[in-house]
């Protein structure tokens, strides 16, 4: 059946219902039965709608012909990689695959106004999905965030609200604000997933229907990894794949709770760090985070400042722009060791002009 499922209570919801988190407090999934008629996805326009079988909405509205972005092989000094550019959506960042999916739901819920909070990309993601869908975006933001990402926000005609503290007391004045509007959140609404999870497929398609067999991703609050995980769950669901790619997570050391988790150690002090996209200290989805990791043999990695700051280097002299947080798996190749004919995919997260001036 597909519904909203409430994660505490199980308690679940028709897809329609406009709430964004149970009666009891506990955060909700979204079960789905996918499907993908393989011959009749081919035949239609290249962008995340193709997989509409998989989608839990019914129509789209208002959409900028989004996704389908390219899966680039790539030589990362000797280690043979594919890299999916997601820095090449509209507003910069796989963030909006997410927003395109929410804001979506949100227009046919026939919602007006909602409420997000981000230090940028997903901020910048929502407001440009409601600037397209003539929906009211609020979006919190911390006054220490990048300048150039609250600029952009701005640029939507989104209302920004600025809070002095970090992005814990950000939430917090979000969350409240959310008693009273529609909670567009990248971390709490399950539509966001459901959207970042069209990155699974489309690596799976151009890989021929195949998979990876490894896959390494920067972990903040965990959607990308989160999204994938039940992207490829759902393509091995259907019986298009038979084996979960490992899902490889990589944090900065300056903030790595999820590293901690997972290989039991007390929890770090939180130090600033040059990857601000992945700089969280209490992900809400800590608990599934840890469980995808595992349900995939996975492993997460911790990269110092400097071997994030000499991978960025190394990419933007080869011609890549990309985002400081882009590079933390690429600087965590350095400590992975690659298997013959191992197909290794990583991402280009975010765009680099979004972070000149950080
Ligand atoms: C959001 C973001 C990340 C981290 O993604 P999470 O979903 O928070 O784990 C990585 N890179 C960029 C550019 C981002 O915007
Ligand atoms: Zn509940």
């Amino acid at each position: 059946m597909n519904s909203l499922i409430c994660t505490e209570c199980k308690k679940s919801f028709p897809l329609h219902e406009p709430i964004w988190r149970c009666a009891c407090g506990g955060m909700l999934d979204i079960t789905y039965n996918s499907t993908f008629p393989i011959e009749k996805i081919k035949h239609r326009p290249q962008n995340m709608w193709r997989y509409r079988e998989a989608l839990p909405i019914e129509r789209k509205p208002i959409s900028y012909q989004e996704g389908y972005t390219p899966l680039l092989p790539f030589d990362y000094d000797g280690k043979r990689l594919f890299v999916k550019q997601e820095h090449l959506f509209q507003t910069g960042s796989f963030k909006d695959r997410g927003a395109a999916l929410l804001v979506n739901k949100i227009a046919q819920l026939g919602i007006k106004e909602v409420v997000e909070d981000s230090s940028g990309n997903a901020g910048a993601a929502v407001a440009a999905y409601c600037a397209r869908a003539g929906i009211k975006a609020e979006i919190f933001v911390s006054q220490y965030a990048a300048q150039t990402k609250i600029r952009q926000i701005k640029s939507y005609g989104a209302k920004l609200i600025s809070i002095d503290g970090n992005r814990e007391k950000v939430a917090d004045a979000a969350l409240k604000q959310a008693h009273k509007i529609y909670y567009a959140s990248h971390v709490w609404n399950p539509f966001f997933l459901h959207g970042v999870k069209t990155s699974a497929f489309e690596i799976c398609e151009q890989l021929g229907w195949g998979n990876p067999n490894t896959i390494l991703v920067p972990v903040g609050n965990g959607s990308l990894l989160l999204g994938l995980f039940l992207g490829f769950s759902e393509l091995q669901k259907d019986g298009i794949i038979s084996k979960l790619p490992r899902l490889i997570a990589v944090q900065a050391k300056n903030c790595s709770p999820i590293y901690d988790s997972f290989h039991h150690l007390p929890p770090g002090p939180k130090k600033k760090t040059i990857a601000n996209g992945a700089s969280v200290r209490h992900p809400v989805r800590t608990k599934q985070i840890l469980d995808a990791i595992s349900t995939t043999n996975g492993n997460v990695l911790r990269v110092e400042e400097s071997e994030i700051t000499k991978a960025l280097f190394r990419l933007w002299r080869k011609g890549f722009l990309v985002e400081p947080t882009t590079a933390l798996t690429f600087a965590a190749l350095d400590q992975y060791e690659t298997k013959e004919n191992e197909k290794i995919v990583t991402f280009f997260t975010g765009h680099g002009l979004k972070s000149l001036n950080c």
